[in-house]
């Protein structure tokens, strides 16, 4: 039996009188968010728009029952409900801010896309009604900043004029004759939504009766979307959210840089090249002090039977870059040998003065098959991490007994 469809004719009908024509239990739809049993009901009439063309089912309730979806089924339309209504006559009634939200955005896609079409030659291939946003995809070349303003002032300039918006039926045929581009390949009787001087297009779907009801319309970002070019926009209560939304954030950023709101790239800017005259001062500050404590730990280190220094130090690493220079330091000093690792990060590092003659890569090899990690790198050269770093100083004891030629460490 075919459901008659309010909302045809008057999107605006919020509460309805019908009949259950059907009723009958469903099983769970894990896959749409339905959990436990619900039903299916088919009214003679209903003002209840089913997901379809990018724009998303209408909430509400039927009699005592909850709206959980709502089903475009060819000439039927089927709403999932929580529980059967305990008469068959039943008053509908749509979760109206969330419908009016629904048509705002609608009818400002119509818009943006009429324009884009009409004025840059790119066609809209989908449309999408997000939760938070609304996008469109473009075909055709990468629309620059002025094309995406330019759009975005054609269709506010449009909404301001409070153009109205009408539902026209036609075939094919009448259609095309009114100037509808896009083909259709239904036969019979079509709907199509009329927005004056602007806009003619097929569309089953809700819209607001005026463009000033549209509100305003924000075009956000345009990211590519494999051949096409996807453009994010908001219109109406949305628009009104977002543009407040972006205002608190550009204060709350401007607080955090101690500036007023309209100079905070300029702070912005500031402040990140403090951080990059910072970051060099401390990498030559750091430089320095490996240079002095390489200094001081080389000639703290006695030699060795074969005339070695080893410097075996566990460091602190608060600065993980530190350990690095500092075993390049120890090893700028002739017949001297760096064994260190960093206490918390569990880094290894073994450097040595050429003419020390040993082989580092194969010596922290040796170390980390005994104590574990991973690493590597040259003859005088080598880093790596512990598995854990509470292993370092055994780690690097044994490094130097290895040195030593003290096999019974192993
Ligand atoms: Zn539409």
């Amino acid at each position: 039996m075919k459901t008659h469809r309010i909302y045809y004719d008057d999107a605006y009908v919020k509460e309805f009188d019908a009949r259950v024509m059907y009723c009958e239990v469903r099983p769970p739809d894990v896959n749409s968010g339905i959990t436990s049993q619900v039903w299916g009901l088919v009214l003679d009439r209903t003002a209840f728009y089913p997901t379809s063309g990018g724009q998303p089912n209408d909430l509400g309730k039927i009699g005592d029952a909850n709206v959980l979806d709502v089903r475009d089924d060819g000439d039927e339309i089927i709403h999932i409900v929580d529980r059967r209504p305990s008469s068959p006559d039943v008053l509908g009634c749509i979760n109206w801010p969330r419908r009016f939200d629904h048509m705002q955005q609608h009818s400002g896609q119509h818009l943006l896309s009429a324009i884009f079409q009409e004025r840059y030659g790119r066609p809209t291939v989908s449309f999408h009604l997000g939760v938070d946003f609304c996008t469109i995809d473009l075909r055709g070349p990468e629309p620059s900043d002025e094309v995406l303003e330019g759009a975005e002032r054609a269709a506010n300039k449009i909404i301001f004029e409070d153009r109205p918006l009408t539902v026209r039926y036609g075939t094919a045929e009448d259609l095309a004759d009114l100037g509808v581009r896009k083909e259709v390949d239904r036969a019979g009787i079509l709907r199509a939504i009329e927005i004056e001087g602007a806009d003619l297009q097929p569309c089953g779907g809700t819209h607001v009766k005026s463009t000033g009801q549209i509100g305003t319309l924000l075009v956000r970002r345009c990211t590519k979307m494999r051949q096409d070019w996807r453009v994010e926009f908001v219109c109406g209560a949305r628009a009104e959210r977002t543009a407040r939304q972006d205002f608190l954030r550009i204060r709350t950023a401007a607080g955090k840089l101690s500036c007023a709101p309209e100079e905070l790239i300029a702070a912005a800017e500031r402040a990140l090249s403090e951080r990059d005259a910072n970051f060099k001062r401390t990498r030559a500050l750091l430089q320095r002090l490996a240079e002095i404590e390489a200094g001081q730990a080389v000639r703290e280190a006695a030699p060795n039977s074969d005339g070695l220094r080893i410097v075996q130090q566990v460091v602190e690493d608060a600065e993980p870059e530190f350990l690095g220079h500092f075993a390049t330091e120890i090893a700028k000093t002739e017949k001297s040998i760096a064994l260190l690792a960093g206490a918390s990060s569990g880094n290894i590092l073994f450097a040595q003065y050429p003419s020390a003659a040993k082989d580092m890569d194969g010596l922290l090899k040796q170390v980390l098959a005994k104590v574990g990690g991973k690493g590597g790198g040259t003859r005088d050269f080598a880093r790596g991490r512990l598995n854990d770093p509470t292993n370092a100083v055994s780690a690097l004891a044994l490094a130097k007994d290895l040195l030593s030629g003290n096999q019974l460490a192993l």
